[in-house]
């Protein structure tokens, strides 16, 4: 196989139901461009049959690549492998579950012939998310606008077209914990978004729910911003200001009116209030430690079991 045009990337955990449907929809638009393309399948530790639906889809359909992970590592590992194994001149990383329109890929690479090396997919619309994960969407991409040093654009997942510099720029970042919209983000260069509205799931389940999104959140605020640890300074000077303040009176008034005992309740919330302050802040320490210790550690962000 020469050097395609065109890598899809296409990360997959437990999809055995929607990588045919996938296929055959996206074979159809890649026929319709016209260029050299391959697909690159990422199968992250799938628990159910996805491997051998893979294997067999390599039969009947052309120019698929498979890596297949040793475990699940995670779509942010998944993406990673990826864009290294990528062998073109554009790499377009694309759900599995059809939640991405493919059709969106012809307007993708006309937008790159323009000279654009970042053509983002915005979501307008993201009815097909529940009430929830739309809300929580909403004040991630705010709160992280706000306190991070590089801007995530709002309602941009990872399906967008990378050209090659950009992806030659990703893979000389060595952190080995990747929050891919961040670094996508991070490395910049020319960019525009086209829009799309998000279809639902073709089939299967959404593996990204409740608490996996929330660490998700967590990792993607303190990859990006140290606001969290650097607030602590304001926090412990108001809190020590206010103590002061409360200490003089205190004193005042023993000088004034002399000495009496009550005073168990404010003194309870005080150290109830100042106990929970300090767990916070310790908690916060622990979130950035945690990262630095598995950084220091340097391993790899995946393992390959095979490439097929
Ligand atoms: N995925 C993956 N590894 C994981 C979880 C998900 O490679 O640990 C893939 C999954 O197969 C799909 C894409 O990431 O192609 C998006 O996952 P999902 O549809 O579950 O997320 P959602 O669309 O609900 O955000
Ligand atoms: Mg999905």
């Amino acid at each position: 196989m020469n050097n395609p045009t065109i890598s899809i990337i296409a990360p997959c955990y437990n999809e055995e139901e929607t990588i045919e449907p996938f296929l055959r929809r996206i074979e159809e638009i890649l026929t319709q461009i016209n260029e050299p393309y391959e697909i690159v399948f990422i199968n992250d530790g799938s628990r159910d049959n996805t491997l051998n639906v893979l294997l067999n889809a390599k039969q009947n359909f052309k120019n698929i690549r498979i890596i297949n992970f040793s475990r699940n590592f995670g779509k942010e590992a998944a993406l990673t492998a990826g864009l290294d194994k990528a062998r073109g001149e554009a790499a377009i990383p694309i759900d599995v579950d059809l939640q991405d329109p493919p059709e969106l890929i012809k307007e993708l690479v006309a937008r790159w012939r323009e000279g654009y090396d970042v053509v983002l997919a915005k979501r307008t619309d993201r009815t097909s998310d529940s009430f929830a994960k739309r809300v929580s969407a909403d004040l991630f991409y705010k709160l992280n606008g706000k306190i991070s040093n590089v801007d995530i654009p709002n309602n941009v997942g990872d399906f967008r077209l990378m050209s090659k510099r950009v992806v030659e720029a990703l893979k000389q970042l060595p952190e080995n914990q990747r929050f891919m919209k961040g670094l996508f983000a991070w490395v910049g260069f020319k960019t525009i978004a086209i829009e799309y509205v998000r279809e639902k799931r073709e089939a299967g389940q959404s593996s990204f729910n409740g608490w996996k999104l929330w660490n998700f959140a967590l990792d993607g605020i303190t990859s990006f911003s140290t606001l969290p640890l650097r607030i602590w300074l304001y926090i412990g000077a108001l809190v020590s200001f206010l103590s002061f303040l409360y200490g003089s009176f205190i004193i005042l008034k023993t000088l004034i009116f002399g000495v009496d005992l009550p005073g168990y309740a404010s003194l309870a919330v005080i150290m109830l209030f100042l106990g929970g302050i300090q767990l916070i802040g310790i908690g916060i320490l622990g979130e950035y430690i945690g990262r630095i210790y598995s950084e220091s550690k340097c391993r790899p962000s995946y393992i390959i079991e095979g490439e097929y």
